[in-house]
Protein backbone atom coordinates (compact mmCIF):
# COMPACT_ATOMS: atom_id res chain seq x y z
CA UNK A 1 0.00 0.00 0.00
CA UNK A 2 1.67 3.38 -1.40
CA UNK A 3 0.57 6.87 -0.84
CA UNK A 4 0.81 9.75 -2.46
CA UNK A 5 0.73 13.92 -0.89
CA UNK A 6 0.03 16.42 -2.88
CA UNK A 7 1.21 19.89 -0.80
CA UNK A 8 -0.71 23.12 -1.87
CA UNK A 9 1.38 26.06 -1.02
CA UNK A 10 -1.23 28.92 -0.15
CA UNK A 11 -2.81 30.06 3.07
CA UNK A 12 -5.33 33.16 3.87
CA UNK A 13 -2.84 34.38 6.46
CA UNK A 14 0.20 33.69 7.89
CA UNK A 15 -0.48 31.49 11.66
CA UNK A 16 2.00 33.18 14.31
CA UNK A 17 3.01 29.75 14.93
CA UNK A 18 3.53 28.16 11.72
CA UNK A 19 6.89 27.36 9.77
CA UNK A 20 5.40 25.22 6.98
CA UNK A 21 5.77 26.61 3.48
CA UNK A 22 3.15 28.20 2.04
CA UNK A 23 3.14 31.78 0.43
CA UNK A 24 -0.37 33.97 1.21
CA UNK A 25 -0.35 35.32 -2.68
CA UNK A 26 -2.25 32.72 -5.10
CA UNK A 27 -0.90 34.49 -7.93
CA UNK A 28 0.74 31.71 -9.18
CA UNK A 29 -2.48 29.39 -8.31
CA UNK A 30 -2.79 28.58 -12.15
CA UNK A 31 0.68 27.54 -12.67
CA UNK A 32 1.38 25.67 -9.61
CA UNK A 33 -1.84 23.54 -10.90
CA UNK A 34 -0.20 22.73 -14.19
CA UNK A 35 3.22 22.35 -12.54
CA UNK A 36 1.89 19.62 -9.64
CA UNK A 37 -0.54 17.89 -12.90
CA UNK A 38 2.83 17.60 -14.51
CA UNK A 39 5.06 16.40 -11.31
CA UNK A 40 2.48 13.44 -10.98
CA UNK A 41 3.11 12.44 -14.39
CA UNK A 42 6.78 13.02 -14.53
CA UNK A 43 7.37 10.67 -11.09
CA UNK A 44 4.81 7.89 -12.45
CA UNK A 45 7.45 5.37 -12.96
CA UNK A 46 8.70 5.34 -8.61
CA UNK A 47 5.48 3.48 -8.29
CA UNK A 48 5.13 1.05 -11.07
CA UNK A 49 3.68 -1.54 -9.69
CA UNK A 50 2.59 -0.01 -6.35
CA UNK A 51 -1.01 0.40 -5.18
CA UNK A 52 -2.14 3.85 -3.76
CA UNK A 53 -4.72 3.45 -1.34
CA UNK A 54 -4.02 6.76 0.24
CA UNK A 55 -4.50 10.60 -1.70
CA UNK A 56 -3.71 13.54 0.74
CA UNK A 57 -4.17 17.04 0.26
CA UNK A 58 -1.85 19.09 2.83
CA UNK A 59 -0.57 22.74 2.94
CA UNK A 60 -0.44 25.22 3.51
CA UNK A 61 -4.47 25.31 2.80
CA UNK A 62 -5.53 23.02 0.38
CA UNK A 63 -9.62 24.43 0.58
CA UNK A 64 -8.04 27.47 -1.02
CA UNK A 65 -8.70 25.53 -4.05
CA UNK A 66 -12.09 25.01 -5.59
CA UNK A 67 -13.46 21.56 -5.40
CA UNK A 68 -13.43 21.41 -9.33
CA UNK A 69 -9.44 22.15 -9.09
CA UNK A 70 -8.83 19.40 -6.18
CA UNK A 71 -11.01 16.70 -8.32
CA UNK A 72 -8.24 17.74 -11.35
CA UNK A 73 -5.55 16.39 -9.13
CA UNK A 74 -7.30 13.18 -8.39
CA UNK A 75 -8.00 12.81 -11.86
CA UNK A 76 -4.57 13.05 -12.55
CA UNK A 77 -3.88 10.49 -9.74
CA UNK A 78 -5.70 7.99 -11.15
CA UNK A 79 -4.71 8.93 -15.03
CA UNK A 80 -0.95 8.32 -13.85
CA UNK A 81 -1.05 5.73 -10.80
CA UNK A 82 -2.72 2.47 -9.99
CA UNK A 83 -5.15 3.52 -7.56
CA UNK A 84 -7.34 1.08 -5.11
CA UNK A 85 -11.28 0.88 -5.17
CA UNK A 86 -12.05 2.99 -2.14
CA UNK A 87 -8.94 5.02 -1.47
CA UNK A 88 -8.78 7.17 1.62
CA UNK A 89 -8.92 10.84 0.03
CA UNK A 90 -8.28 13.50 2.82
CA UNK A 91 -8.66 17.79 2.26
CA UNK A 92 -6.90 19.57 5.06
CA UNK A 93 -9.61 22.89 5.23
CA UNK A 94 -10.14 25.67 7.32
CA UNK A 95 -13.03 26.55 8.84
CA UNK A 96 -13.21 30.03 7.16
CA UNK A 97 -12.89 27.96 3.49
CA UNK A 98 -16.32 25.71 4.44
CA UNK A 99 -19.30 26.78 3.59
CA UNK A 100 -22.55 25.43 3.49
CA UNK A 101 -21.68 25.54 -0.32
CA UNK A 102 -18.31 24.36 -0.32
CA UNK A 103 -19.36 21.31 1.93
CA UNK A 104 -21.92 20.22 -0.59
CA UNK A 105 -19.58 20.38 -3.09
CA UNK A 106 -16.54 18.53 -1.58
CA UNK A 107 -19.16 16.09 -0.16
CA UNK A 108 -20.07 15.47 -3.83
CA UNK A 109 -16.80 14.50 -4.76
CA UNK A 110 -14.43 11.80 -4.23
CA UNK A 111 -12.75 13.45 -0.84
CA UNK A 112 -14.21 10.81 1.53
CA UNK A 113 -12.01 12.29 4.85
CA UNK A 114 -11.62 16.25 5.91
CA UNK A 115 -8.98 17.01 8.28
CA UNK A 116 -10.10 20.48 9.55
CA UNK A 117 -7.78 23.12 11.38
CA UNK A 118 -9.94 24.41 14.48
CA UNK A 119 -7.10 24.42 16.75
CA UNK A 120 -9.56 26.30 19.41
CA UNK A 121 -13.05 27.00 19.75
CA UNK A 122 -11.58 30.03 21.84
CA UNK A 123 -11.56 33.68 20.02
CA UNK A 124 -8.51 34.60 22.11
CA UNK A 125 -6.61 31.79 21.06
CA UNK A 126 -7.31 32.09 17.84
CA UNK A 127 -6.86 35.73 17.81
CA UNK A 128 -3.07 34.90 19.37
CA UNK A 129 -2.10 32.42 16.94
CA UNK A 130 -3.81 34.92 13.60
CA UNK A 131 -5.73 31.69 12.51
CA UNK A 132 -8.15 33.20 9.74
CA UNK A 133 -11.18 31.95 11.53
CA UNK A 134 -13.22 32.89 14.62
CA UNK A 135 -14.67 30.73 16.71
CA UNK A 136 -18.31 31.12 15.36
CA UNK A 137 -16.71 29.69 11.95
CA UNK A 138 -15.59 26.70 14.30
CA UNK A 139 -18.36 25.44 15.38
CA UNK A 140 -20.29 26.08 12.48
CA UNK A 141 -18.06 24.74 9.94
CA UNK A 142 -18.21 21.29 12.31
CA UNK A 143 -21.84 21.35 12.72
CA UNK A 144 -22.24 21.12 8.64
CA UNK A 145 -19.49 18.94 7.75
CA UNK A 146 -20.71 16.47 10.09
CA UNK A 147 -24.01 16.63 8.72
CA UNK A 148 -22.20 15.67 4.85
CA UNK A 149 -18.97 13.33 6.16
CA UNK A 150 -18.18 11.04 8.36
CA UNK A 151 -14.74 10.52 8.53
CA UNK A 152 -13.58 14.00 9.86
CA UNK A 153 -10.71 14.83 11.73
CA UNK A 154 -9.95 18.02 13.77
CA UNK A 155 -6.58 19.46 14.94
CA UNK A 156 -6.62 21.12 18.22
CA UNK A 157 -3.39 22.93 19.94
CA UNK A 158 -2.73 22.67 23.41
CA UNK A 159 -0.07 24.11 25.54
CA UNK A 160 -1.12 27.36 24.44
CA UNK A 161 0.33 31.12 26.69
CA UNK A 162 -2.47 31.75 29.14
CA UNK A 163 -4.48 28.61 28.53
CA UNK A 164 -6.06 27.08 31.66
CA UNK A 165 -6.77 24.05 32.27
CA UNK A 166 -10.30 24.22 31.84
CA UNK A 167 -10.11 26.26 28.99
CA UNK A 168 -8.56 23.26 27.33
CA UNK A 169 -10.88 20.77 28.75
CA UNK A 170 -13.75 23.02 27.50
CA UNK A 171 -12.03 22.87 24.12
CA UNK A 172 -11.52 18.87 24.02
CA UNK A 173 -15.56 18.49 25.49
CA UNK A 174 -16.47 20.77 22.82
CA UNK A 175 -14.98 18.95 20.29
CA UNK A 176 -16.24 15.84 21.67
CA UNK A 177 -19.88 17.24 21.45
CA UNK A 178 -19.48 16.80 17.32
CA UNK A 179 -18.94 13.49 17.94
CA UNK A 180 -16.24 13.44 15.55
CA UNK A 181 -14.01 9.86 15.07
CA UNK A 182 -10.66 11.16 14.88
CA UNK A 183 -8.88 14.47 16.22
CA UNK A 184 -5.14 15.04 16.07
CA UNK A 185 -3.77 17.12 18.56
CA UNK A 186 -0.01 19.25 19.20
CA UNK A 187 1.56 20.93 21.83
CA UNK A 188 2.14 24.47 20.31
CA UNK A 189 6.36 25.04 19.92
CA UNK A 190 8.28 28.33 18.99
CA UNK A 191 9.79 27.58 15.88
CA UNK A 192 12.56 29.73 15.02
CA UNK A 193 11.59 32.97 12.41
CA UNK A 194 8.04 32.47 13.11
CA UNK A 195 6.11 35.53 14.68
CA UNK A 196 5.37 33.81 18.20
CA UNK A 197 9.04 33.26 18.50
CA UNK A 198 9.30 37.42 18.15
CA UNK A 199 6.74 37.74 19.94
CA UNK A 200 8.16 35.28 23.10
CA UNK A 201 11.84 36.93 22.29
CA UNK A 202 10.18 40.45 23.08
CA UNK A 203 8.69 39.53 26.38
CA UNK A 204 4.97 40.20 24.90
CA UNK A 205 4.07 36.26 25.13
CA UNK A 206 5.48 33.64 27.98
CA UNK A 207 5.13 29.94 26.68
CA UNK A 208 3.66 27.20 28.44
CA UNK A 209 5.62 25.53 30.61
CA UNK A 210 6.69 21.80 30.40
CA UNK A 211 4.93 20.81 33.07
CA UNK A 212 1.81 22.92 31.89
CA UNK A 213 1.90 21.42 28.39
CA UNK A 214 2.37 17.70 29.87
CA UNK A 215 -0.94 18.22 31.91
CA UNK A 216 -2.91 19.14 29.40
CA UNK A 217 -1.59 16.03 27.73
CA UNK A 218 -2.38 13.65 30.29
CA UNK A 219 -6.20 15.44 30.08
CA UNK A 220 -6.62 15.13 26.60
CA UNK A 221 -5.37 11.56 26.73
CA UNK A 222 -7.55 10.42 29.93
CA UNK A 223 -10.74 12.09 27.95
CA UNK A 224 -10.17 10.32 24.90
CA UNK A 225 -9.37 7.31 25.56
CA UNK A 226 -12.72 7.32 28.29
CA UNK A 227 -14.42 8.73 25.52
CA UNK A 228 -13.70 5.38 22.67
CA UNK A 229 -10.74 6.90 21.11
CA UNK A 230 -7.23 5.20 21.11
CA UNK A 231 -3.67 7.41 20.94
CA UNK A 232 -2.65 5.45 18.50
CA UNK A 233 0.16 7.87 17.81
CA UNK A 234 1.44 10.69 20.64
CA UNK A 235 -0.22 13.70 18.53
CA UNK A 236 -3.61 11.22 17.00
CA UNK A 237 -6.47 9.94 18.10
CA UNK A 238 -9.50 7.70 16.42
CA UNK A 239 -11.99 5.42 17.10
CA UNK A 240 -11.24 1.55 15.59
CA UNK A 241 -11.87 2.14 11.83
CA UNK A 242 -10.73 5.42 12.20
CA UNK A 243 -7.32 6.06 12.22
CA UNK A 244 -5.48 8.30 9.38
CA UNK A 245 -4.40 5.31 7.00
CA UNK A 246 -2.58 7.49 5.30
CA UNK A 247 -0.27 9.22 8.68
CA UNK A 248 -0.46 5.16 9.57
CA UNK A 249 1.43 4.43 6.57
CA UNK A 250 4.20 7.08 6.95
CA UNK A 251 4.91 5.62 10.83
CA UNK A 252 4.71 1.75 9.13
CA UNK A 253 7.73 3.10 6.71
CA UNK A 254 5.23 2.37 3.60
CA UNK A 255 6.35 4.02 0.34
CA UNK A 256 4.94 7.26 -0.55
CA UNK A 257 5.51 10.22 -3.42
CA UNK A 258 5.20 13.62 -2.22
CA UNK A 259 4.31 16.04 -5.14
CA UNK A 260 4.70 19.59 -4.41
CA UNK A 261 6.97 22.40 -2.87
CA UNK A 262 8.63 21.76 -0.31
CA UNK A 263 6.86 17.89 -0.06
CA UNK A 264 8.77 15.22 1.06
CA UNK A 265 8.95 11.04 -0.31
CA UNK A 266 9.93 8.09 1.00
CA UNK A 267 10.73 4.94 -0.97
CA UNK A 268 12.04 3.02 1.29
CA UNK A 269 15.78 3.75 0.35
CA UNK A 270 15.73 7.31 0.54
CA UNK A 271 14.13 10.17 1.43
CA UNK A 272 13.40 13.11 -1.15
CA UNK A 273 12.12 16.78 -0.50
CA UNK A 274 11.21 19.18 -3.10
CA UNK A 275 12.85 22.89 -3.40
CA UNK A 276 10.12 25.06 -0.99
CA UNK A 277 9.98 27.77 -3.37
CA UNK A 278 6.80 27.93 -5.16
CA UNK A 279 8.36 30.00 -8.41
CA UNK A 280 11.68 28.40 -8.40
CA UNK A 281 9.57 24.64 -8.13
CA UNK A 282 7.01 25.85 -11.27
CA UNK A 283 10.29 26.35 -13.36
CA UNK A 284 11.75 23.65 -12.78
CA UNK A 285 9.22 21.69 -13.40
CA UNK A 286 8.34 23.39 -16.81
CA UNK A 287 11.73 22.45 -17.75
CA UNK A 288 11.03 18.97 -16.77
CA UNK A 289 13.59 18.40 -13.87
CA UNK A 290 12.56 17.42 -10.36
CA UNK A 291 13.32 19.85 -8.10
CA UNK A 292 14.13 17.70 -5.23
CA UNK A 293 17.37 16.52 -3.18
CA UNK A 294 17.55 12.83 -1.55
CA UNK A 295 19.37 11.56 0.84
CA UNK A 296 19.75 7.56 1.12
CA UNK A 297 19.21 6.40 4.13
CA UNK A 298 21.85 4.18 6.11
CA UNK A 299 21.29 1.30 8.12
CA UNK A 300 21.63 3.33 11.49
CA UNK A 301 19.08 6.39 9.62
CA UNK A 302 16.77 3.53 9.22
CA UNK A 303 16.93 1.85 12.80
CA UNK A 304 16.84 5.53 14.55
CA UNK A 305 14.00 6.73 12.37
CA UNK A 306 11.82 3.18 13.39
CA UNK A 307 12.72 3.22 16.70
CA UNK A 308 11.54 7.28 16.85
CA UNK A 309 8.43 6.64 14.79
CA UNK A 310 7.81 3.06 16.41
CA UNK A 311 7.78 4.43 20.32
CA UNK A 312 5.43 7.69 19.06
CA UNK A 313 2.87 4.94 18.26
CA UNK A 314 0.70 2.34 19.58
CA UNK A 315 2.44 -0.68 17.67
CA UNK A 316 5.77 -0.04 18.93
CA UNK A 317 8.73 -1.10 17.62
CA UNK A 318 9.44 -5.41 16.66
CA UNK A 319 12.60 -6.37 18.27
CA UNK A 320 12.32 -9.17 15.79
CA UNK A 321 12.33 -7.24 13.11
CA UNK A 322 15.14 -4.91 14.18
CA UNK A 323 17.72 -7.87 14.36
CA UNK A 324 16.36 -9.03 11.21
CA UNK A 325 16.64 -5.94 9.34
CA UNK A 326 20.00 -3.76 11.43
CA UNK A 327 21.31 -7.15 13.20
CA UNK A 328 21.25 -8.49 16.36
CA UNK A 329 23.83 -5.72 17.79
CA UNK A 330 21.19 -2.90 16.92
CA UNK A 331 18.52 -5.62 19.18
CA UNK A 332 21.03 -5.68 22.28
CA UNK A 333 21.64 -2.38 21.95
CA UNK A 334 17.97 -0.95 22.28
CA UNK A 335 17.09 -3.46 25.13
CA UNK A 336 20.28 -2.54 27.00
CA UNK A 337 19.24 1.37 26.42
CA UNK A 338 15.30 0.12 27.14
CA UNK A 339 16.62 -0.99 30.54
CA UNK A 340 16.10 2.42 32.48
CA UNK A 341 12.86 3.16 30.80
CA UNK A 342 11.33 -0.18 31.65
CA UNK A 343 12.68 0.03 35.01
CA UNK A 344 10.80 3.94 35.37
CA UNK A 345 7.62 2.15 33.73
CA UNK A 346 7.75 4.60 30.65
CA UNK A 347 8.64 1.47 28.39
CA UNK A 348 7.56 -2.32 28.15
CA UNK A 349 8.12 -5.48 26.30
CA UNK A 350 4.80 -7.20 24.96
CA UNK A 351 6.12 -10.61 23.58
CA UNK A 352 8.26 -9.19 20.34
CA UNK A 353 7.49 -5.54 20.62
CA UNK A 354 9.06 -2.33 23.16
CA UNK A 355 6.17 -0.36 23.44
CA UNK A 356 6.07 3.15 25.69
CA UNK A 357 3.50 3.10 28.33
CA UNK A 358 0.61 5.34 28.90
CA UNK A 359 3.15 7.60 30.97
CA UNK A 360 5.93 7.38 28.90
CA UNK A 361 3.69 8.04 25.24
CA UNK A 362 4.36 12.01 26.20
CA UNK A 363 7.69 11.22 26.55
CA UNK A 364 8.82 9.23 23.43
CA UNK A 365 10.92 11.63 21.57
CA UNK A 366 13.07 11.83 24.69
CA UNK A 367 13.40 8.28 24.90
CA UNK A 368 14.00 7.31 21.58
CA UNK A 369 16.58 9.73 21.22
CA UNK A 370 18.25 7.75 24.08
CA UNK A 371 17.76 4.35 22.17
CA UNK A 372 19.32 6.07 19.04
CA UNK A 373 22.27 4.33 17.44
CA UNK A 374 25.12 6.77 16.87
CA UNK A 375 28.29 4.92 15.59
CA UNK A 376 28.05 1.43 15.26
CA UNK A 377 29.31 -0.05 12.22
S1 LIG B 1 -3.25 27.77 7.78
FE1 LIG B 1 -1.88 26.07 8.35
S2 LIG B 1 -0.18 26.12 6.87
FE2 LIG B 1 -1.30 28.08 6.72
S3 LIG B 1 -0.16 29.48 8.05
FE3 LIG B 1 -1.83 28.61 9.28
S4 LIG B 1 -0.94 26.77 10.25
FE4 LIG B 1 0.45 27.39 8.60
Amino acid sequence: MSGIYIHIPFCKQACHYCDFHFSTTMGKKEAMLKALCKELELRKAEFSGETVATIYFGGGTPSVLKTGEIEQLISKVREHYDVVDLPEITLEANPDDLSEEKILQLAASPINRLSIGIQSFFEEDLKLMNRAHNALEAEKCLQLASQHFDNISIDLIYGMPNMTLDRWKQNIDKALGYNIPHISSYALTVEPKTALAKFVEDGLITPASDEETQEHFNLLNETLLAAGFDCYEISNFGKPGYYSKNNSAYWQQKKYIGIGPSAHSFDGVQRGWNINNNPKYIKSIEQNILPMEVEVLSSTDKYNEYVMTGLRTIWGVSLTRISDEFGPKYKEYALMQADKFIEEHLLFVDGDILKTTKKGMFLADGIAADLFMLNLK
